[in-house]
């Protein structure tokens, strides 16, 4: 009887929670089209959601710091297009689970009962700081590219992936890094003033993450 009641409660917490999502989802619709542009739908791909979850998770192991963080999601910058652009390939998908990841742990609660505590780690080097807000697109892509892809891996070997996943995956990255330079290369033509210093591979660290499985022989 106990799991009965349980069960019900929890089919309705379910029900409720759907329409809770529902209804976020059709203001933030309503929302995109009032500004004429298409949704994103990278939460939908299982790949991205691998990405998304290992940077969340690289994020608390490491204890990243805010400052670091809003230097990655562009904290300091007003346009909110242009916060996506100072790191990631604005419409590639990877990079928005990855721009996702950092804003949801950017927005994390306090742990209970902890003196403020709200992250695991000690902490990364602040040196990475001056990187992150250097004017060369190279530099600042690369140092957070230094954070994100081991973390990728990270949750490669964590979820002990067989070798026919890890070459599988491994495709799907090359694919999504295909995507990106065409996304970039789109973005250069249209002058947008912010890639046109992107003149580099790797223009998607969380795409790049393909390289480091090459190099583990996948
Ligand atoms: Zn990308």
């Amino acid at each position: 009887m106990q799991l009965d009641t349980f069960m019900k409660k929890t089919s309705l917490f379910t029900a409720l929670f759907s329409i809770l999502l529902l209804a976020g989802d059709v203001s933030a619709e309503e929302k995109v089209i009032k500004q004429g542009k298409n949704l994103v739908s990278w939460q939908e791909d299982e790949t991205c959601q691998f990405v998304f979850f290992a940077v969340l998770e690289g994020l608390y192991r490491d204890g990243v710091q805010n400052d670091i963080v809003d230097a990655i999601i562009g904290g300091e910058i007003e346009r909110k297009a242009d916060k996506v652009k100072t790191h990631f390939v604005f419409r590639c998908e990877l990079c928005h689970a990855t721009y996702e990841a950092f804003r949801t742990y950017r927005n994390r609660p306090l742990f209970m009962q902890t003196n403020k505590a709200s992250t695991f780690g000690e902490g990364v080097d602040k040196k990475i700081l001056g990187k992150l807000r250097s004017k060369d697109a190279r530099t600042r892509i690369y140092a957070m590219g230094g954070l994100v892809r081991p973390w990728i891996m990270h949750r490669i070997k964590e979820t002990r992936k067989t070798p026919e996943e890890k070459t599988a995956m491994k495709k799907i990255f090359l694919d999504y890094a295909r995507r990106g330079e065409e996304y970039l290369s789109a973005h250069q033509k249209a002058k947008d003033g912010f890639y046109l210093d992107w003149q580099f591979y790797g223009s998607c660290q969380a795409c790049e993450a393909a390289k480091d499985l090459g190099k583990a022989g996948f």
